[in-house]
């Protein structure tokens, strides 16, 4: 049997090697590193896959959030609301701003953004909400975007875990993850759901002038050359870069639906265990499982993790600290421990099992099987 990882690259790109090759290959020929055809090719085609206006291509997902806040004009002092439970760029780059970072607790089980502790961070100082599509699916996008609509808020998405999730309105609208708010925000790192050979990211938006402030912003300010209307920063995303995402984004469906297969086999087979909460999936939301994350209780998940590792299987943590007691934030808040039950607890139990698209019938089978037999015994 294959060596199991979480993510295996690898065995994804052999498969596809031909086109990969010949891509790179033509950027290389035509020697237009930056911002070259490949990146324009890849942009429409983007647009037209998320079905939104505007596709701004940047260096990564940690750029795009920032540049999406730049963009908004959010000023220091501003208050900007997002889940105590994510990947720390989320929240860095509203600090590196001067922003206020205001964490709330998420829902216990799909570890989304709670909507009762959003409603009550809002302040008169309140300027956005950052939403974090975590592990493949959306945000209670329908709320969060009546409750910003109501506080004249922004919402920025943060979809760097979500490329190709859909959510579902109540009227039956069926939007892409990240085409919701004023800003969608997505990460290319390679492992994310689609990822690149190297570092990536993209704004979107429906808003002509927010879509033209960010190019702006993204290339230093500029519309015309050494004309700098802006402060702005370099953050493009790089030819070489495009051409394997130009590739990769004709796969997004068939990925996603690979890891939704692999998904399925686990739910079916780990659910009945005592100790084990297989992921609870969001009523609007479609889940495309960035990350195949349990709830471990009854004092079994370090205890697991070892094992499996063990028997060379590979489980992650994500994540070990919520991010309100993260030592650089210094989130001093009298009431913290209060406020944040959920995220508390979850960071205790959670435990990430391999996902990707190349997972076998035989190293699936064999996952489970062992994760049987640990609490066999
Ligand atoms: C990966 C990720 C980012 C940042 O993306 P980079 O491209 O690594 O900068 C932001 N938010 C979340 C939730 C992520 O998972």
């Amino acid at each position: 049997m294959k060596e199991i990882q979480m993510v295996d690259l690898k065995s994804q790109y052999d498969k596809i090697k031909g086109e990969i090759d010949s891509s790179i290959q033509e950027v290389i020929n035509s020697c237009q590193f930056i911002n070259g055809s490949k990146v324009k090719a890849f942009s429409d085609n983007a647009e037209k896959y998320l079905d939104v206006k505007h596709f701004i291509p940047c260096a990564n997902g940690t750029d795009a959030l920032q540049i999406a806040m730049m963009a908004l004009g959010l000023k220091p002092g501003d208050e900007v609301i997002t889940a105590d439970f994510t990947f720390i760029a989320t929240v860095e780059v509203i600090a590196l701003l001067g922003l206020k970072p205001v964490l709330v607790d998420v829902d216990k089980d799909t570890f989304l953004m709670d909507i009762e502790s959003l409603k009550a961070a809002i302040t008169p100082k309140t300027k956005a909400i950052v939403p974090v599509h975590l592990f493949g699916q959306c945000a209670n996008m329908e709320e969060i975007l009546a409750i910003a609509k109501d506080n004249d808020l922004f919402v920025i998405e943060d979809s760097a875990q979500a490329f190709g999730s859909d959510y579902t309105f109540s009227n039956g609208d069926v939007k892409k993850a990240g085409t919701m708010g004023h800003f969608g925000c997505t990460s290319f790192f390679p492992s994310k759901n689609l990822g690149c050979y190297g570092d990536g990211g993209a704004l979107y938006t429906n808003d002509d002038e927010l879509a033209d402030m960010a190019r702006m912003i993204v290339n230093h300010g500029m519309k015309k050359r050494y004309y700098h209307e802006v402060i702005g920063v370099n953050s493009r995303l790089d030819s070489v870069q495009a051409a394997v995402l130009d590739v990769k984004l004709n796969y997004i469906d068939e990925y996603n639906s690979r890891r939704r297969d692999a998904a399925e086999f686990y739910n079916r087979e780990l659910s009945d265990i005592e100790f084990i909460q297989t992921p609870v999936k969001s009523e609007k939301s479609s889940h495309i499982y960035h990350q195949y994350t349990m709830l471990i209780t009854g004092g079994h998940r370090d205890g697991l993790r070892d094992y499996l590792d063990t028997k060379n299987i590979p489980a992650m943590i994500y994540y070990p600290v919520p991010l309100h007691v993260q030592k650089a934030f210094d989130y001093n808040e009298p009431e913290a421990e209060a406020k944040f039950v959920n995220t508390n607890t979850i960071s205790d139990l959670v435990l990430s099992l391999p996902m990707h698209t190349e997972l076998t019938n035989e190293q699936l089978d064999y996952i489970v099987t062992e994760i049987k037999n640990y609490f066999k015994e």
